[in-house]
């Protein structure tokens, strides 16, 4: 899609209302914390897309509920915002966590394409950016994307 001028923290408030159901039907707490109104260049549709893939991750690592934390935030040098989607689930073991991002890879049984997280490292990587992953299995995983900066209006 065409890129727009769009605010991160708006398209994690928007995704938040789209996945609301979820993640209430499974008892998850959300703590939202967006510090940036930096804008980003990228398709808006492409940004909520990624976003309802970590969401939607987050909450079937959670399946008897947790919390769900949102960061936004100015990163510096060369000048990124970071949008950082943490969970409290399951977490993911260091023999799982270096394919999560091949295409087609899952540990989902049935309803897992293993697509999302390819998508999403190519829609990221298209704007110009980047996504990193932190996991401490037991303990939860954090999905960072960083995004450059833009002074487009
Ligand atoms: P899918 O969700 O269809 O399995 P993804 O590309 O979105 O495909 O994710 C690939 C795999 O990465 C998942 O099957 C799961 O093993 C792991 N994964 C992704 N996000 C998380 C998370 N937040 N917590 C634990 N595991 C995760
Ligand atoms: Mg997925």
């Amino acid at each position: 899609g065409a890129a727009n001028v769009i605010s991160p923290g708006e398209v994690v408030r928007d995704c938040l209302v789209l996945t609301r159901h979820q993640i209430e039907a499974n008892g998850i707490e959300t703590q939202v914390d967006i510090t940036s109104d930096q804008r980003v260049l990228m398709a808006r549709t492409e940004l909520q897309q990624v976003m309802v893939n970590l969401i939607l991750n987050a909450v079937h690592a959670m399946p008897e509920g947790g919390t769900l934390h949102f960061r936004v935030r100015d990163v510096g040098d060369p000048p990124r915002i970071a949008i950082e989607v943490q969970d409290s689930g399951t977490g993911i073991p260091p023999e799982t966590l270096r394919r999560i991002f091949d295409p087609f890879f899952t540990t989902k049984q049935a309803q897992g394409t293993g697509l999302g997280l390819s998508i999403s490292q190519t829609l990221v990587s298209r704007a110009g950016g980047g996504i990193e992953v932190r996991s401490e299995p037991g303990q939860g995983s954090r999905f960072t994307i960083f995004l450059p900066v833009t002074d487009l209006r």
